[in-house]
C-alpha cells in the first residue's frame, strides 16, 4: 500500500499549495484530481478562462482606447468565439503546464481519480477506468471545491440554457444575453458579453447587486452599465424558463417577460462533498456541502483532515484558497504562523473593474466611528487624460481619531492592481498623512490615492504636533 504524509483531493489553488508547501517542508505529496486536468476550477472553467475571455474582448473590441477614438471604434470588427477560445486555449496550456512542472520540480506525485475516504488515514482512488487504488496518509486537505448551483425549475439540457462551467463550450457568440446572478460571477460575463456589444440584461433576486461592494461604487457600476444599454432587472426571480425555436422565454416572478437567445445561470455554488465518504470519518457538510473548519487552523473535525478553498465557503476565492492550504499544509507539519491580517482585497474583473478592501462606508457608518472620506476621479490624473479614461473613481475613509485609513474601493481601469496599495496602507496601520507626505510616480492611476488623500486632508486638517 502506498503511504504519503500528506494527501491532496483536488487540484485547484487551496490544493496546489498545500501540496507545494508540503513538499517544501520535505514531506511526499500525492495530489488526486478527478478533473480531466490539472488546476481545478480556477484554471480550467473559473478565474482563468474568466480573465482570459475578459482580456481578449477589451483587446480586441478596443475597450480601452474609446475613450479616446469614439465608442464606434474597434479594433476587431466581428469577433467570434473562435477569437476567444484561440487565447484562452494557449492561456490554459501554459498555465497546466507551469503547474505540472512546478509538481515535478518539488517531486509532488499527482493522479487523475476520485478520492473517497475509507478512514481517517486510507482513501480509495478510482480512476475513470475503474481502476482502484488504496492510499495510506498522516494528513489529508479536501480542497474539492465547488460546482455550479442547477435549481430543478431550470433545464439545463436546452442548449440556450448554460451555466459558468458550460459557458466556456458554447458553439457561438448569443445575439442577446439573460444573466442570471448579481454576484461576482454573473456581474463579471454579463459586462464582458456586453463589451461585445452583446445586448445584455442581468436578473437578480435582490434589490441590488455585488451587495458586499460600498454602495457607492455599487451605483456609480450600475449607472455605466445602464449607460451602456445593459438592463437590469432586479428584486425579481425567474419564475420559468421556456425554450422557443430561437430563444429563451424567462418568466419572472413579478410577472414580466425577457426573451434572450441565451442564459446564463449564475447564482451560487455548491460543495463538491458527495462521492468524499466523509461519513465514514465523521466530517459533516452542510446543505450547499460546505465543510467547518477550524478557521485558523483549517482542521475539520477530525484533526489530521484539513479543508480549505471553496469548499469551507466565504470568502471562496482562489486568493484566499492558496493561502488556506498554504496554511493548513504548514499546521499540519508544525510550523506554526502568525495569523494572517484580517482585511483581504476583492477582484471583481467586470468591465469595468472593481476592488476593494477593508471596511465599507455602510460598515464605518454602523459602526459609530467618526470618519472623512477623500474621492479622486480617475479623469483628474494626468495618466487618466493620456490613457482617455473618462470614468472611475477612488474612494478613501479614514477614522478621524487615529487618522488610518480603513477602508479603500476603487472602480475603473487597473482597479485590481491599484488596490493593493490599499491594502498595505490598511495592514500596516497607515494613516491619511502617509498619502499626502508621500511622493508617487507621475504621470500614474496610482497619483489617484494622493489626489484622494489630499481630499480627505483638507477637511481633516494637518495632524496634531506632539507634545515635548
Ligand atoms: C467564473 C469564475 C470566475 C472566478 N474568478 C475569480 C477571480 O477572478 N479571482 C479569484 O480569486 N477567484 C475567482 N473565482 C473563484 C476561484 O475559481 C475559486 O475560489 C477557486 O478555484 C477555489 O479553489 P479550490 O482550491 O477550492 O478548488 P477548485 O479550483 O474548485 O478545484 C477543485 C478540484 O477538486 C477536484 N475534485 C472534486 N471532487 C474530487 C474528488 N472526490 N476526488 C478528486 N478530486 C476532486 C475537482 O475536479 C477540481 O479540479 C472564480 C470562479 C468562477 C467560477
Amino acid at each position: 500500500m502506498n503511504h504519503y504524509d500528506m494527501l491532496v483531493i483536488g487540484s485547484g489553488p487551496a490544493g496546489r499549495r498545500a501540496a507545494v508547501q508540503s513538499a517544501k517542508l520535505g514531506k511526499t505529496v500525492l495530489v488526486v484530481d478527478k478533473g480531466r486536468r490539472l488546476g481545478g476550477v480556477s484554471v480550467n472553467t473559473g478565474t482563468i478562462p474568466s480573465k482570459t475571455w475578459r482580456e481578449t474582448v477589451l483587446n480586441l473590441s478596443g475597450w480601452r482606447e474609446r475613450g479616446f477614438y469614439g465608442l464606434g471604434y474597434r479594433v476587431k470588427q466581428d469577433i467570434s468565439m473562435d477569437d476567444l477560445r484561440q487565447r484562452l486555449q494557449k492561456t490554459l496550456d501554459y498555465e497546466i503546464e507551469v503547474l505540472k512542472n512546478q509538481f515535478m520540480r518539488n517531486g509532488i506525485k499527482s493522479i487523475h481519480a476520485a478520492a473517497k475516504f475509507l478512514g481517517p488515514n486510507r482513501a480509495l482512488l478510482t480512476t475513470d477506468l475503474g481502476d482502484m487504488t488504496e492510499v495510506e496518509f498522516d494528513h489529508a486537505l479536501i480542497s474539492v471545491g465547488t460546482r455550479p448551483f442547477r435549481p430543478d425549475n431550470i433545464d439545463f439540457t436546452n442548449p440556450r440554457v448554460t451555466d459558468s462551467d458550460a459557458i466556456l463550450d458554447v458553439a457561438a457568440l448569443p445575439r442577446s444575453l439573460a444573466v442570471v446572478g448579481g454576484g461576482v460571477i454573473g456581474v463579471e460575463y454579463a459586462t464582458i458579453f456586453s463589451a461585445l456589444d452583446i445586448p445584455v440584461t442581468l436578473i437578480e433576486p435582490k434589490t441590488s447587486i455585488l451587495d458586499f461592494v460600498d454602495q457607492e461604487l455599487v451605483s456609480d457600476f450600475m449607472h455605466q452599465m445602464r449607460d451602456r444599454g445593459m438592463t437590469l432587472k432586479l428584486g425579481t426571480a425567474v419564475r420559468e424558463v421556456v425554450a422557443k425555436p430561437d430563444c429563451v422565454e424567462i418568466t419572472l416572478s413579478d410577472g414580466r417577460q425577457v426573451r434572450a437567445a441565451m442564459l446564463l445561470y449564475a447564482a451560487g455554488r455548491s460543495g463538491n462533498v458527495e462521492s468524499l465518504g466523509l461519513d465514514v470519518v465523521g466530517i459533516t457538510a452542510n446543505a450547499r456541502g460546505q465543510i467547518a473548519v477550524n478557521k485558523e487552523t483549517f482542521q475539520t473535525a477530525v484533526s489530521n483532515i484539513y479543508a480549505a478553498g471553496d469548499v469551507i465557503g466565504f470568502p471562496s476565492l482562489a486568493s484566499t484558497s492558496m493561502e488556506q492550504g498554504r496554511v493548513a499544509a504548514c499546521h499540519a507539519f508544525g510550523r506554526h504562523l502568525a495569523a494572517p491580517p484580517q482585511t483581504f482585497p476583492y477582484g471583481i474583473y467586470a468591465v469595468p473593474e472593481i476592488s476593494t478592501v477593508g471596511l465599507t462606508e455602510e460598515e464605518v457608518k454602523a459602526s459609530g466611528k467618526a470618519y472623512e472620506c477623500g474621492v479622486a476621479r480617475f479623469k483628474e490624473t494626468s495618466r487618466g487624460h493620456i490613457m482617455g479614461v473618462n470614468s472611475g473613481f477612488l474612494k478613501l475613509i479614514f477614522a478621524l481619531d487615529t487618522r488610518r485609513l480603513l477602508g479603500a474601493h476603487i472602480v475603473g481601469e487597473g482597479a485590481t492592481e491599484l488596490i493593493h496599495i490599499g491594502q498595505a496602507v490598511i495592514n500596516l496601520g497607515g494613516t491619511v498623512d502617509y498619502f499626502v507626505e508621500n511622493t508617487f510616480n507621475y504621470p500614474t492611476l496610482a497619483e489617484a490615492y494622493k489626489i484622494a488623500g489630499l481630499d480627505a486632508w483638507n477637511r481633516m486638517g494637518a495632524p496634531q504636533p506632539v507634545q515635548s
